[in-house]
């Protein structure tokens, strides 16, 4: 499937520019969207879904118009909103039974075998009879991806899908999503400003920031831009205090004689300090913070 998105602009009734002219072209696979609050990803997403119209410019899916085909979209698409409530007299069963209705499962037995199915694929299968509105806040995240993903959709978008998870059901959702995207033919759409959620499963993303693509493509080829420009040294405790003024940490791990520190910077600051090799995490803080000077508070 390819997705374009051309000249792309969302200007609320209150005059803030959420969408700056994106333009982005995402095939088959995982596709990352990550960027901080406020970025835009939830507008560009509710776009994508065709819950909201852009303010100009155009989306197409396999080269149809998104606000002209609306039916086609929505009978492709499995959508998890980022604030995924629902009907709290059902049953896990029931609503995933409703959802199963809504994405088109007409026959009731067929159904059934859907609804259980996707109850063990996200592990709620021992909650099956239990009231939605009483599962934890982490099992009531996997119904909303259970509801996304019933029917089998060829296109998945699921905005923030790991907020609130804990680092184990983060984890199992990653797994999930990843199973489901190298199934042929299928496109799934993740928003996040969850780095990690990033790192290993998407094959393609894009950086959002204020509204506008920042970068577009590999995660590897985000990871090469930081490449000689994250650095790790270590101090002593009082030294560290001092550092963390001075330097922009990413992380610190206790060591013998104190605490070493990874750090991304444009040039050598320290001639103690070594070049290392960087991860996605350093990518992302080097490219937002030192390329284009963005406030990404991590
Ligand atoms: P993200 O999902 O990356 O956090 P959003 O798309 O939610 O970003 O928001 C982008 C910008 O648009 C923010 O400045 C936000 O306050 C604003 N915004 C979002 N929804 C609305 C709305 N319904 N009306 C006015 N402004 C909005």
């Amino acid at each position: 499937m390819k997705i374009e998105i051309r000249n792309l602009n969302m200007i609320y009734p209150n005059g803030t520019h959420a969408l700056k002219d994106i333009n982005l072209e995402i095939e088959s696979g995982m596709f990352g969207l990550l960027g901080p609050n406020g970025a835009g990803k939830s507008s560009l997403m509710r776009i994508l879904v065709t819950l909201m119209k852009p303010t100009s410019g155009i989306v197409l899916i396999e080269g149809k118009d998104i606000q002209r085909y609306r039916k086609e979209v929505r009978s492709i698409l499995g959508y998890l909103p980022q604030d995924f409530r629902f009907f709290t007299s059902l049953r896990t069963w029931e609503f995933l039974d409703y959802s199963a209705s809504l994405a088109g499962i007409k026959n009731r037995k067929e159904r059934l075998k859907e609804v259980d199915r996707m109850l063990d694929q996200v592990g709620l299968l021992e909650a099956r009879d239990r009231f939605a509105n009483r599962l934890s806040g982490g099992m009531k995240r996997r119904l909303g991806i259970a509801q996304a993903l019933i029917g089998n959709p060829r296109l998945i978008i699921v905005d923030e899908p790991t907020t609130g998870l804990d680092p184990d059901e983060r984890i199992r959702f990653r797994n999930i999503l990843s199973t489901l995207s190298q199934k042929e033919d299928v496109t799934i759409i993740l928003s996040t400003h969850i780095v990690g959620d990033i790192s290993s499963t998407c094959q393609k993303m894009a950086l959002l920031n204020k509204g506008e693509v920042v970068f577009s493509g590999r995660p590897e080829e985000l990871v090469a831009e930081a490449k000689g420009h994250v650095f790790k040294l270590c101090l002593s405790t009082f030294e560290y205090e001092k550092a963390k003024e001075e330097y922009n940490i990413i992380s610190t791990l206790p060591v013998e004689t104190g605490w070493e520190i990874q750090f991304v910077a444009d040039t050598l600051p320290d001639r103690n300090a070594v070049e290392i090799e960087p991860n996605i995490e350093h990518a992302y803080v080097y490219y937002m913070e030192h390329k284009i000077h963005a406030d990404i508070n991590i």
